[in-house]
């Protein structure tokens, strides 16, 4: 794998879309587990007031992808070549085109009851012969984890996909990460609620206008004080380059 760039101290592999998906497969038949992440700009901030984050991200993840514009543009502003953004939405739909072509099996661990099983009958429209193994929804008590896990590891699945929301679903697999089978790990966030259709994501031309951020603000005003963190990320990166 190819040595990763630093934005804020935070080592993100800059890599296109196809080179990644490459490298999660080549390490998933290898029999390598991987822990990736999407970083995008409010992770690399999180990293920056959380040390325990910090660790997770720049430590024990072993694939961390440029997620958001925020992310790419940090990333060429310090003088990187940064090929493309990697986000995670994009990533898991990749991957769940690979399990459809090489019957690889997905778990769908995460947001509320019912949401992962909407998401794995969106899959199988979008994706004929995808193999969703198994669900389980985001909601559990700490009792309930060993239970969850022996689910996971019967279902035989090779890529187990977390949406708990940043922080807590890196948290919960690199704490449980050597108990799982599973050869892909991959925090997605949102993406069961995007992919059931509970949530839009921005147009294609906000996207590529770097305005997928404002469209999230509008559909959700309560990420205000979490946003607040992008304008914190682009000053910090410009002071960083002197
Ligand atoms: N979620 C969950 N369990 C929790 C907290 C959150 O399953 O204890 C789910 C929630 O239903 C949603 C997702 O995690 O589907 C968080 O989505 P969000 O877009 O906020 O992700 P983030 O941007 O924080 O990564």
């Amino acid at each position: 794998m190819q040595d990763p760039i630093k934005i804020l101290g935070v080592p993100v592999h800059a890599m296109t879309m196809q080179e990644a998906v490459k490298t999660l497969e080549e390490r998933m038949l290898a029999k390598e587990q991987t822990f990736v992440v999407t970083a995008n700009a409010e992770i690399i901030m999180m990293c920056h007031e959380n040390a325990e984050y910090k660790k997770i991200i720049c430590e024990d993840a072993e694939l961390v992808l440029p997620d958001g514009a925020g992310a790419v543009w940090a990333g060429r502003h310090l003088g990187y070549k940064v090929p493309e953004r990697v986000a995670g939405f994009d990533l898991y739909n990749e991957l769940l085109d690979l399990s459809a072509h090489k019957s690889y099996k997905a778990y769908f661990f995460g947001g509320s009851p019912g949401v992962a099983e909407a998401a794995k009958a969106k899959a199988e429209e979008l994706y004929p012969g995808v193999q969703v193994v198994g669900c389980h929804n985001g909601y559990f008590k700490d009792e309930d984890v060993p239970q969850i896990i022996a689910d996971i590891n019967a279902s035989g699945a090779d890529m187990l996909f977390v949406a708990l929301g940043a922080p807590k679903q890196e948290k919960w697999l690199v704490a449980h990460r050597a108990e799982l089978n599973a050869k892909i790990l991959m925090g997605i966030g949102g993406s069961f609620d995007v992919l059931a259709g509970k949530m839009e994501r921005a147009p294609k031309w906000m996207q590529d206008a770097s305005l997928e951020w404002a469209f999230r603000l509008y559909k959700q005003p309560s990420r205000f004080m979490r946003m607040m963190a992008l304008p914190k990320f682009v000053i910090k990166v410009m002071a960083s380059k002197f």
